[in-house]
């Protein structure tokens, strides 16, 4: 997926609502690389404020990490930008609410701390 991020201004803070207008990704999408390391302004603040140059960062680490093969215990870290395993315990699975292949199966994202530096990260199964 390729996204426009000439019209993402580093220095303004976003709503999901105004990124996934900005990036014509559906807000899902936007709520789910919150989750999966996409970083707040402000996590306990509401509406939740993402920092233009956050959302950059993310995009572009994202693109890294589509770059690189992961065992089946790894995910790519945006912190630490290589690939890390999750921390013990912290692994959870839940469903995207997509459907994916010719088995029509549902797409699943898994979710962990990453081992060496606590950060939030996400791979898709
Ligand atoms: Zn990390």
């Amino acid at each position: 997926m390729k996204y426009n991020l000439s019209k993402i201004r580093s220095k303004s803070a976003y709503t999901p609502k105004e990124a996934s207008a900005l990036l014509e990704v559906n807000r899902k999408t936007i709520f789910r690389w919150i989750k999966g390391g996409l970083s707040l302004l402000d996590p306990k603040q509401k509406p939740r404020l993402i920092m233009g140059k956050d959302l950059k960062a993310f995009i572009k680490a994202k693109r890294e990490a589509t770059q690189v093969k992961l065992r089946p215990n790894e995910y790519y870290c945006l912190v630490c930008r290589k690939p890390v395993e999750g921390k013990h315990g912290t692994q959870k699975v839940e469903k995207t609410g997509k459907k994916i292949g010719k088995l029509n199966r549902d797409q699943e994202i898994l979710y962990a701390k990453c081992k060496e530096c606590g950060g939030k990260i996400a791979r898709l199964l």
